[in-house]
């Protein structure tokens, strides 16, 4: 049930455009599509492993980048 209610909060962040069907945050909470990213870890300075987005108008973490992918 755990993994169905995941799933579900997913499909409604997506419904809602908050998040694109691949995972990307692309609107805050708050209804801003702006938002900027903090590079936590690079490989060879040129290849990100791990970002997160915060939002630039009110400063909530939207979501994480990590080794290829949008985490959920
Ligand atoms: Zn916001």
């Amino acid at each position: 049930m755990e993994f169905k209610n995941a799933f579900e909060e997913i499909e409604d962040r997506i419904s809602r455009g908050l998040v694109s069907k691949d995972l990307e945050p692309i609107k805050c909470k708050c209804g801003s599509t702006e938002y900027k990213d903090t590079i936590m870890s690079v490989h060879d300075a040129s290849f990100v492993l791990e970002k997160d987005r915060y939002c630039a108008k009110c400063n909530a973490l939207m979501g994480a980048w990590a080794y290829g992918s949008w985490l959920p």
